[in-house]
């Protein structure tokens, strides 16, 4: 027979039975330190006995009622969710791509419903990645993702990243807003340069335009804040998070302040399954954990001890990388060579990582990591950087 399933991921020849905070259990019997977190995803770990504990509790209450009646879960995590950030307002879906879509109907409504119809474009960023949804790959703008699918959705106009002097350019009397990642993950680990947000925010401001934050990589305490706005002293005006929000139960939800969100009228949006009580006990656990005194300082503790330690990595092996990049927990090494060779010898090592782009390593380890599990990763890439350097060394 042939594979059932659609050929469009290049699968590693691995997999997992079981997992336990930041490791994963092979089906081939060994022991993996996750720094993949199923893409950012599992930022408490596997089995967090809390949010196995809601999940279970909710399971045997109730799964799913609509939207056309009340949920109070969902109101508790959108109180939440609004006390901790800049929203007023927030709207559940399951995923990334939607979040930005709902992001991007927001900022097109706003001006629509205040008399400037017309404004309805939004400038976005070369090398971002908004999802896969034919608005989000139109908004991401990369070829390779557009290529064969008809004419892009119309209404992005992209300048390259963290060009501000373009950015003002691109300016027009159609602008909407701008959308950007505070770090853009999927190409690369890419910071903004410093001040860079804030600079955004005045322009969004002189020009009557809407920032539209899309943090659903780095949010949810992975670039070491709840939001990676919140490391600057400016706020978005819509916002949106999915990846971490669950830690693996799929939910995603745009935040917005009150004037943002007040063009979403009843009618003009909707999802069947976004904001189900069951997606809303395990994401409202997942806040609980990451507000908790503590928690978000001791996220960006590990990350700078990593980084450290990363950077130190990098000068050991010129030969093999150019450079340790990144925020919090969101982390990358830049490959001299192919990330693909680098990822597959370290899972001989046994750590799993992503790639970025075509020549970065992410290394996306769940927030819960501990300093002597960073320790043991570093080891780990030595490991592998060895075998690296000496092929015939590759199983050992
Ligand atoms: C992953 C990602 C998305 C898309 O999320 P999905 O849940 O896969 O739809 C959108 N934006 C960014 C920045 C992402 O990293």
């Amino acid at each position: 027979m042939t594979d059932p399933l659609y050929p469009c991921f290049a699968r590693a020849d691995v997999a997992f039975e079981r997992g336990e905070g930041a490791w994963l259990f092979g089906t081939d019997g060994k022991r993996y330190l996750d720094c993949a977190t199923g893409i950012a995803v599992t930022g408490l770990g596997h089995s967090h006995p809390r949010l196995v504990d809601v999940l279970k509790r909710q399971a045997e209450r109730l799964w799913h009622v609509s939207n056309a009646v009340r949920i109070p879960e969902q109101e508790q995590l959108a109180e939440k969710l609004c006390t901790a950030t800049f929203a007023d307002r927030v709207f559940f879906s399951n995923s990334g791509a939607e979040a930005v879509e709902t992001a991007i109907k927001t900022a097109r409504r706003y001006h629509h419903v205040n008399g400037r119809p017309e404004r309805w474009r939004l400038i976005t960023f070369e090398g971002a990645f908004h999802g896969r949804t034919l608005a989000t790959v139109a908004a991401g703008g990369q070829p390779k993702y557009l290529e064969g699918f008809g004419a892009p959705v119309e209404g992005f106009d992209q300048v390259s990243f963290g060009d501000l002097d373009a950015l003002e350019a691109a300016i027009g009397p159609e602008t909407a807003g701008v959308l950007i990642e505070p770090v853009q993950g999927e190409s690369g680990v890419r910071s903004l340069p410093e001040g860079a947000l804030a600079h955004i925010r005045a322009l969004c401001d002189r020009h009557g335009l809407l920032l539209v934050l899309d943090e659903v990589q780095t949010g949810v305490g992975r670039a070491g804040h709840l939001f990676a706005y919140q490391a600057s002293d400016i706020a978005p005006d819509i916002l949106a998070s999915a990846k971490g929000l669950g830690n693996g139960f799929p939910v995603a939800a745009c935040l917005a302040t009150e004037a943002a969100a007040a063009g979403m009228t009843p009618g003009t949006h909707g999802s069947t399954f976004g904001g189900n009580p069951l997606a809303m006990v395990v994401a409202s656990e997942v806040l609980d954990i990451m507000l908790e005194p503590g928690f978000l300082d001791s996220v960006r503790g590990t990350g700078e001890h990593l980084r450290a330690r990363l950077e130190a990595f990098v000068a050991e092996h010129p030969e093999l990388f150019e450079d340790a990049r990144g925020e919090g927990l969101l982390l990358g090494l830049k490959c001299r060579r192919p990330v693909r060779d680098v990822l597959q010898t370290l899972r001989v090592k046994g750590v799993l990582g992503v790639a970025a782009g075509n020549d970065v390593l992410r290394l996306l380890p769940p927030l819960t990591l501990s300093i002597p599990e960073a320790d043991e990763l570093v080891e780990r890439l030595r490991l592998a950087a060895i075998a690296l350097s000496n092929p015939a060394d590759i199983a050992a």
